[in-house]
Formats: structure tokens, C-alpha cells, sequence
């Protein structure tokens, strides 16, 4: 399977979790940022969506961010 057609199956996947969280409107106009870095974020660049502290937080593509994301689950073990 060549690159861009996995990068497609995960945008749908994407488009339809962020509809089942009520986001994706807030996502589309960029009201949306990353809980790590506060960057804006669009559909593009969310790498992840996870629940914390009873809403919906995103992570960017920024190795920083991600593994921030990483430690944040493990401490909540
Ligand atoms: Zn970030």
C-alpha cells in the first residue's frame, strides 16, 4: 500500500472520531490546539485525540509533543 493511500484511511477514520467527539467543526475553523504546545491544529496535523481531565485534548506531529503525550498516559496508570 503506498503512503498517501494509508494517509487517506486514517484522515476518514479522523474526520469520523472527531464528529462522534463534537469537534470537528471546532477542529475545521482551527479552534482546536495542541494540550502540549498550543499550536492551532487542523485536520492535517492532529497526530492523536485522547480523552484527559473530562474533555478532548489533541496532540500535534512534534516528537515533543508526542512523547509528552506517552508520559501523560503512563502516569495515569
Ligand atoms: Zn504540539
Amino acid at each position: 500500500m503506498r503512503e498517501n493511500q494509508i494517509k487517506a484511511v486514517l484522515q476518514r477514520d479522523l474526520k469520523k472520531l472527531l464528529k462522534s467527539l463534537g469537534v470537528y467543526d471546532a477542529v475545521c475553523g482551527s479552534r482546536e490546539c495542541c494540550y502540549f504546545c498550543r499550536e492551532p491544529l487542523s485536520l492535517e496535523t492532529i497526530s492523536a485525540v485522547f480523552p484527559y481531565d473530562e474533555s478532548v485534548c489533541f496532540c500535534c506531529g512534534r516528537p515533543e509533543c508526542c512523547n509528552a503525550m506517552l508520559n501523560l498516559e503512563q502516569e495515569e496508570r
